[in-house]
């Protein structure tokens, strides 16, 4: 197990444009404030949806994009670094017009109807993102 405690530093809220990438303006965001660590959550609407699924045999993710609107029905992820810069981890649940769900690891390519969102800073030492042999993804290390 690997753990560490933080102080909450700043709150925020805010929203993304329409048309904005979901991944890319978040980063943007936190790149702009120097956010380092941190949870964020939101809700909103996507009119293009791209999400992962990690398989652990092949280690490697199964990447589809869904070309129809969405609700944005909750994102929870996480802030630490990733190549010195700061990188939110972000999973999703969608719900399509019939009010079925599908959800799965949030990619670029998730294109904003409306994205609201609220990231809570924290302060302490940083998470840093390094390879790991053993599942094949990149996790917190130091
Ligand atoms: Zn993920």
């Amino acid at each position: 197990m690997l753990f560490r405690g933080f102080n909450l530093k700043r709150i925020f809220q805010g929203r993304l444009q329409k048309g904005e990438d979901l991944i890319e303006g978040i980063k943007a965001f936190l790149k702009d404030e120097c956010i380092h660590k941190g949870i964020i959550s939101g809700i909103g609407a996507a009119s293009r949806v791209s999400i992962g699924y990690y398989d652990q045999t092949e280690k490697r993710y199964k990447m589809d994009t869904f070309e129809e609107p969405m609700e944005i029905l909750s994102i929870k992820g996480n802030i630490s670094i990733k190549d010195g810069e700061p990188f939110p981890h972000l999973h999703g649940v969608f719900s399509k017009k019939d009010h079925t769900c599908l959800g799965g690891h949030i990619f670029e390519g998730t294109e904003v109807f409306a994205f609201e969102f609220e990231v809570l800073e924290f302060s302490g030492d940083t998470f840093i993102r390094g390879y790991d042999e053993e599942t094949g993804l990149y996790l917190w290390m130091a």
